[in-house]
């Protein structure tokens, strides 16, 4: 399991959490609080990098709130950071999820490949063998009745 811990991970709002529909709050995109909350779980520091301001703002912040991502900062670096002209607009983050990605939106299930690249390939290998184990284990057992499988 990789470990997220410390990695800042700016997440855009419209098109990206949500299906674009600003200024109304548009369907959840397939997996997107479910991939949140795992990256959460496993340390990642979420900033909400959306252009919503004031009300539209508020709106989808909470309204990731109720789906059970509370950011770490909303369009700032920590949340005590006040805006001003010596503070950069671009928020520093390690990663960027974006719906105007170079190359397009890869979907949530995309994002959690990329960034756990041997995941899958993981578990696969596993399955093979507790299926290996239980074949080996079935085997003895028909031995041990003196059948044979
Ligand atoms: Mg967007």
């Amino acid at each position: 399991m990789i470990d997220f811990s410390g990695i800042k991970i700016a997440v855009d709002f419209d098109g990206t959490i949500v299906e674009h529909q600003y200024p109304e709050i548009g369907k959840e995109k397939l997996f997107a609080f479910q991939t949140l909350k795992e990256l959460e779980k496993r340390g990642a520091r979420l900033i909400m990098w959306t252009f919503r301001t004031g009300k539209e703002l508020d709106d989808a912040v909470e309204y990731c709130r109720k789906n059970g991502i509370e950011f770490y900062a909303v369009n700032k670096n920590y949340p005590e950071e006040i805006f001003d002209e010596t503070v950069s607009r671009k928020i520093d983050a390690d990663i960027y999820i974006d719906d105007k990605n170079l190359g397009g939106f890869p979907g949530w299930s995309g994002v959690w490949q990329i960034l756990n690249p041997f995941e899958i390939e993981q578990r696969e290998a596993e399955r093979r063998l507790a299926a290996k184990r239980k074949n080996i284990l079935k085997r003895l057992l028909a031995l041990l009745k003196g059948t044979d499988v």
